[in-house]
């Protein structure tokens, strides 16, 4: 097992450092980690698809005799919503759920977003726990205490910063998950590469079998270096107000707008972001920031995770791409900005792009 600490120390008083665990075969060892917390009522929030994962959390937590109450949302990203934020709160009332209670969100992206937002906001606050279940949520969305909900103006547009007690990240849980969701999540894994470690890029060229058939050891090193990379950012721009953060948002201004113009859910996450990189490492190089050498070795890399790197036939046409663009919540008074490579391991914000350049660059 690998233990990674998220170091987020503000002062004297607030120290809100945890621990990610990475193991095979871990999940069982949350109940325990509660009662060591002192933790004496916890509610499991999870989604249809990850009963089985969400039963062994609940067993776990049952053998402490721990009390644990359970909650089911239906998968998908529709669920990331105001209305089922709103039946959540509701059923919580009723429970009488309080402030002692620990939320445990077992399931991808979307359950941990959600319930990070339920944990947020239910009685002024409960403490969280995460227990990510996709190849997204371990290397990405369970780190770094980003919570939100989607609005019909666009993805993520209300929510808050909301750290979690721990992190449970198991790699098992993944011998269940669709290969298009696997896939989806190395998208992530790559783009730790491109933005931060050009030797963790190297690794993941040499290793893509061993990744595409989930074999435990290339897992654990995978989860555990993107894991790293990503708490060393969170450690250093917590809130997204130096701007290092943002570097986590390589091809994502492209890859918001594909899922926007595409219909949440058509694309995946992951699969919007391999294409938001193509375009992103293309733009780069008609800015003359990368040789054509970087990008061809890039999009290869996405093309044996047989991921994709250009758009289906869309509805939209590159101008209405543009506009949602320049709407996306990191875009500041409607100005584009991309997070654009000059090496792989390096990447910069880059403002003030011609639209003409960007259209260009999507495919
Ligand atoms: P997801 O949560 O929708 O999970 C993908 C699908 O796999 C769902 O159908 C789910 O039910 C199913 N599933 C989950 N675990 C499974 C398992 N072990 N076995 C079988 N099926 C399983 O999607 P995701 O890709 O995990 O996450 C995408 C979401 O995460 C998006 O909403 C995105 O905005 C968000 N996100 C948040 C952050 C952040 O910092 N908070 C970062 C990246 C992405």
């Amino acid at each position: 097992m690998h233990t990674i600490k998220v170091h987020l120390t503000r002062d004297a008083q607030t120290d809100q450092s945890y621990d990610i665990l990475i193991g095979d075969g871990i999940i069982g060892q949350i109940g325990q980690t509660l009662a060591d917390n002192s933790v004496t009522r916890c509610l499991v929030i999870s989604d249809a698809s990850v009963d089985m994962h969400a039963l062994n959390v609940i067993k776990s937590i049952q053998e402490v005799e721990v009390t644990c109450q359970a909650l089911t949302i239906p998968s998908g990203e529709s669920s990331k919503s105001l209305s089922q934020a709103g039946n959540i709160w509701e059923e919580m009332a009723l429970q009488a759920i309080d402030r002692s209670t620990h939320i445990i969100a077992v399931g991808g992206g979307v359950v941990g977003d959600l319930a990070g937002f339920i944990a947020a906001t239910f009685a002024r606050g409960l403490p969280l726990w995460h227990i990510p279940t996709t190849l997204v949520a371990q290397v990405d969305s369970a780190i770094g205490g980003k919570t939100g909900i989607n609005l019909d103006a666009g993805k993520n547009l209300v929510g808050c910063f909301w750290q979690p007690q721990g992190v449970f990240s198991d790699i098992q849980t993944l011998s269940t998950l669709p290969d298009r969701e696997y896939r989806s999540g190395l998208a992530e894994v790559i783009k730790y590469g491109i933005i931060l470690d050009e030797e963790f890029f190297g690794w993941l060229e040499d290793h893509t079998d061993e990744l595409l058939s989930r074999e435990s050891s290339a897992l654990m090193h995978a989860v555990s270096r993107s894991s790293a990379l990503k708490a060393h950012v969170v450690e250093k721009d917590e809130r997204e107000v130096t701007g290092l953060r943002a570097i986590l948002n390589y091809g994502h201004t492209f890859a918001h707008a594909f899922e926007k113009a595409a219909g949440y859910g058509t694309l995946l996450h992951g699969e919007a972001v391999s294409i938001g990189m193509a375009c992103a490492a293309r733009l780069a190089h008609s800015l003359d920031r990368v040789g054509e050498d970087m990008v061809c070795r890039q999009n290869t890399l996405i093309s044996k995770f047989q991921l994709p790197q250009s758009l289906p036939s869309l509805d939209v046409s590159k101008d209405d791409l543009i506009t949602i663009m320049a709407r996306d919540k990191k875009s500041v008074h409607g100005q584009l900005r991309f997070i654009l490579p000059n090496k792989i391991g390096h990447v910069e914000m880059i403002a003030d792009i011609h639209p003409d350049l960007v259209k260009s660059a999507i495919q």
